[in-house]
């Protein structure tokens, strides 16, 4: 067991917490991070593979994402463009399979309409919406008690409008059904992208991908800390006072001036604390709770359609794989199709015996591209609800009411503890982004409160 002090200890190695134990130990400052599994990345997870890098985690960075594409520039790292030549595949809801170029859906001219309508008023509320503190719009408390499912309801009679669109804010990013958050919640979302017409045009949130895997952003920040950063080693209580805390891992005891808890939410009360978090924080835990998502990948000797003309996008609200995209690996001629499977067809399928699992998956593929989808030489899956340091994906959000009810009272500061993971970020929520902005902003708060404390 080792016992020692440092100036700040870092809890999880994604990039929030590699990206604030850059910054704090730039600043000349002694900093640890403990992380308790044996990689660095957190949801950022690339597996070596006969088939090449498979990304298991997050990948794609839209062009607005600008801190996590400097850093990019800044590690070194090259990026490509997803392939997306050649018409989309659309199921519809009589289970019809449209071909499909361009922007626009095709759908009958009151379905686009309804769309158009829908999209125009959430770019609208979107605007108005500060990410930092949506609670404090003037319509927030009633935009918060309002389902997202009733609130499309409310605005159009169309239900292929209504399915498309609680498909791009549930299933495709809370991952959860549309009647378990609130309209505020699914627009603070299209704010924290910029509009909600960027969240959901495929070309801008799944612009790009990185040579090798986005993992790496994490790996390198890491390479670059060194034997700062330490595997293995789970923090399992933090006992704290004003001041200092201190920090007990299943390895060892760390005392600190400060404490950077850079986990999920929903994982934060898997650490005990001594004295209890205040109720108001642990509360406003209780009620970011992650979505459910299974992310699979076919592997097939050659992109098969990419020679029939498609662009291997295919989407459908009535599918159970909601929605695929080429994900062939750079200058690999072998095609990889990636499909995401999410909320109550993901809890159905997570209680299948792997095979059937499969089955399902690639019967699905086949409705979008047809018989060679079954042809598979490599399926992967990620199912982020089997681990345990995550329990769910991609990320948490809050349940009806809860924005209004506990956002402001989140209290992400308590005492000598910080904490922050992109589930808790403004600009860049959810993503790596929102990771690494949280990361440099908790490490700055605490550098200030160094000074202070030693002044
Ligand atoms: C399938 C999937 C697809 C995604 N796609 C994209 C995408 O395309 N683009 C994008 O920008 N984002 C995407 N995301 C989201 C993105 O990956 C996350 O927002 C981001 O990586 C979160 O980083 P983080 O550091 O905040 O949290 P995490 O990555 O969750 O890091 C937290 C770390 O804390 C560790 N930890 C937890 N408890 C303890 C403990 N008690 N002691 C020590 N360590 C602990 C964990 O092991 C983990 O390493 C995706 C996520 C998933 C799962």
């Amino acid at each position: 067991m080792t016992s020692f002090h440092t100036d700040v200890i870092v809890i999880g190695a994604g990039v929030s917490g590699l990206a604030a134990a850059t910054e704090i130990s730039r600043a000349g400052r002694s900093v640890r991070v403990v992380e308790a599994r044996d990689r660095v990345g957190g949801r950022l997870w690339t597996i070596p593979s006969a088939h090449g890098p498979i990304e298991m985690g997050g990948q794609w960075i839209s062009p607005n994402q600008d801190a996590l594409l400097d850093l990019v520039g800044e590690l070194g790292l090259e990026t490509f463009s997803r392939y997306r030549a050649g018409k989309n595949v659309y199921l519809n809801s009589e289970g019809e399979r449209v071909e499909y170029v361009g922007e626009v859906m095709p759908a009958s001219a009151a379905t686009v309409a309804s769309i158009d309508r829908l999209t125009a008023e959430l770019d609208r509320l979107a605007a108005e919406i500060d990410v930092d503190e949506p609670w404090a719009h003037q319509s927030a408390p009633a935009m918060d008690q309002l389902s997202f499912r009733d609130w499309l309801y409310s605005e159009s009679d169309d239900a292929e409008a209504r399915d498309n669109i609680a498909l791009f804010v549930a299933a495709a990013m809370l991952t959860k059904q549309p009647s378990d958050f609130s309209l505020l919640q699914a627009v603070t979302l299209a704010a924290s992208a910029g509009s909600f017409s960027n969240l959901v045009d495929a070309d801008i949130v799944l612009d790009k991908r990185v040579v090798g895997g986005l993992h790496q952003v994490a790996q390198r920040l890491s390479d670059r800390l060194g034997s700062i950063v330490q595997l293995e080693e789970r923090a399992l209580e933090v006992r704290w006072t004003g001041r200092r805390a201190t920090v007990a891992t299943d390895r060892g005891e760390y005392s600190a001036s400060a404490v950077l808890i850079a986990v999920p939410p929903n994982v934060v009360s898997k650490i005990g604390f001594d004295p209890a978090l205040p109720a108001e924080t642990a509360q406003a835990f209780a009620h970011l709770s992650m979505g459910n998502v299974i992310k699979v990948q076919a592997v097939y000797t050659e992109s098969f359609w990419r020679a029939a003309g498609l662009s291997g996008t295919a989407f459908s609200p009535y599918e159970v794989v909601h929605e695929v995209y080429d994900n062939s690996s750079y200058l690999d001629s072998r095609g990889i199709l990636v499909g995401f499977i999410s909320d109550v067809d993901a809890a159905r399928l997570q209680d299948l015996e792997p095979g059937k699992r499969r089955v399902e998956v690639l019967n699905s593929l086949t409705r979008y591209f047809g018989p060679l989808a079954l042809d598979v030489i490599g399926f992967y899956e990620s199912d982020w609800k089997s681990e345990t340091l995550t329990d769910g994906a991609y990320g948490t959000s809050f349940d009806v009411g809860g924005l209004t009810a506990y956002g402001a009272t989140l209290q992400p500061r308590v005492g000598p503890l910080r904490f922050g993971s992109s589930d808790l970020a403004g600009e860049g929520y959810l993503h790596v982004d929102g990771a690494l902005r949280i990361g440099r902003s908790m490490a700055s708060e605490v550098l200030e409160q160094l000074v202070h404390s030693e002044g």
